[in-house]
């Protein structure tokens, strides 16, 4: 695979990349956001419709209520304000996965806006500005391969049209394609642990569009944006971006002028490709939805939504580092998920020592798992496990060359801490 060169020096020393980021996920609701069909991925081909989703005429649309929440509760993970009165909107276009021919989405009054997600960076951190969240529908699925006449027809799947989506809609804040890359993790984080979406990029319920101009280090406006659609994992995001940076400056150092254009990113060949003209707003005819009332979320209803608010990553791992006494990279590796952190606090409760526990996590148990391509939830030592070890080396019990080895057998023989201590310690010479 063609790899995309990093950016050279002598660009960044004259330019100065601007980046902002749309991104869209599904939200985990059981049925769609204006019908009952079910969400479920992988479903046969348009088994999931009905009239409402196909666009039928006279069929209405009913707005789901635990899509509402999802999203609200997403825009308050990201510090958003929560408009009381959001109203629906009309996004017209033609497109063979569209029955309808238009799609429900927000415009002028979005749900939330004027939030912002934190990012690290050299010597501290900085806020990315976030614009909007807004409620919409996805569209259907083109499908080129897995029936008959592939090779000669395009085929549609409905069964994703209506499922309900979040569109978060970052400022132009970023200055690298590695901020990029920060703040779609930290976004990526921060929603996993709302629970609102599973952001599963294969599955197609995260998904991005970068958004990238250069201009002269010094100039105040920005330069004329490209945008990149549909990548499909945060890596080819920052390859194609690293890309785009150098394609802008070698046109505009030539004489040239970067069009407005929507373009792909081949990750096989490195480069990205003009796709079609960027739309503008008007080309979309927005219009308020008529069939839809607007969508009132009260005082009392936000405040309910507030209360099943979780602690969030950042917040999480300060507080860690103080309960526990951990480093920072520690509370990094724990925080990854909401899941780790939740069984790590369990266990460090229960053992003698927390910052051991929070040690053989990162000296036993996570380089095993990577090395073997595991996730935590398929290890063979639970973090309850990792606990009774800790237990074993602090009371004097176990050395620490004995600790591997049982942690070697735990992988060997896919069982947990304790029982293979039990298992192995009346063979052991010494105790
Ligand atoms: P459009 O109307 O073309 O959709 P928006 O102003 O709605 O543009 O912005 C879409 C996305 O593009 C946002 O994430 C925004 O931060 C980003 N963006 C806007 N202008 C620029 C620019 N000059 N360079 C890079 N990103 C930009
Ligand atoms: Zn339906
Ligand atoms: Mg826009």
């Amino acid at each position: 695979m063609a790899t995309t060169p990093a950016i050279s020096e002598e660009v960044l020393a004259k330019y100065e990349p601007v980046i902002g980021l749309e991104v869209h996920v599904q939200l985990l609701t059981a049925s769609k956001i204006f019908c009952s069909c079910s969400t479920r991925f992988g479903d046969p081909p348009n088994t999931n419709v009905c009239p409402v989703c196909l666009g039928l005429p006279g069929a209405l649309p009913v707005l789901n209520r635990k899509a509402v929440e999802f999203a609200v509760l997403a825009g308050m993970a990201l510090n958003c304000r929560i408009n009381e009165t959001s109203i629906f909107a009309r996004k017209n276009y033609f497109y063979p996965d569209l029955p309808k021919g238009y799609q429900i989405s927000q415009y002028d009054k979005p749900l939330a806006e004027f939030g912002f997600i934190e990012i690290p960076v050299q010597g501290g951190a900085k806020k990315i500005g976030i614009t909007r969240l807004h409620l919409e529908e996805d569209a259907g699925k083109s499908l080129h391969e897995g029936f008959p006449d592939a090779a000669e027809k395009t085929a549609i799947d409905l069964n994703r049209t209506g499922v309900p989506l979040a569109e978060i809609v970052s400022e132009p804040d970023m200055r690298s394609p590695d901020e990029a890359h920060e703040y779609l993790t930290r976004l990526k984080e921060i929603i996993l642990y709302t629970g609102v979406s599973d952001c599963n990029m294969e599955e197609g319920s995260l998904r991005c569009d970068a958004n990238i101009s250069v201009r002269p280090r010094g100039q105040k406006e920005f330069g004329t944006k490209t945008e990149i659609k549909n990548v499909n994992s945060f890596r080819f995001i920052k390859q194609a971006l690293e890309y785009e940076i150098e394609r802008h400056v070698g046109v505009i150092e030539s004489g040239g002028k970067i069009t407005q254009e929507t373009r792909l990113y081949n990750a096989n060949e490195g480069r990205t490709y003009g796709m079609r003209s960027k739309e503008q707003a008007h080309d979309y005819r927005y219009f308020p939805e008529p069939d839809l009332l607007p969508l009132v979320v009260d005082e009392d209803w936000q405040a309910a939504i507030r209360a099943g608010l979780p602690e969030l990553p950042e917040a999480r791992r300060k507080r860690m580092m103080k309960d526990y006494g951990i480093t920072a990279g520690d509370a990094a590796s724990l925080t990854r998920t909401r899941g780790m952190a939740d069984q790590f606090e369990a266990a460090a409760q229960a053992a003698k020592n927390a910052k051991r526990v929070a040690n053989l996590v990162q000296s036993e148990l996570l380089g095993r798992l990577k090395g073997r391509g595991l996730e935590l939830e398929q290890s063979p030592v639970s973090m309850a496990g990792v606990a009774a070890s800790a237990d074993l080396v602090e009371s004097g019990a176990i050395s620490g060359k004995m600790l591997k080895d049982l942690y070697d057998l735990c992988f060997e023989r896919n069982k947990d801490f304790p029982a293979v201590y039990e298992e192995d310690s009346r063979s052991w010479p010494m105790r």
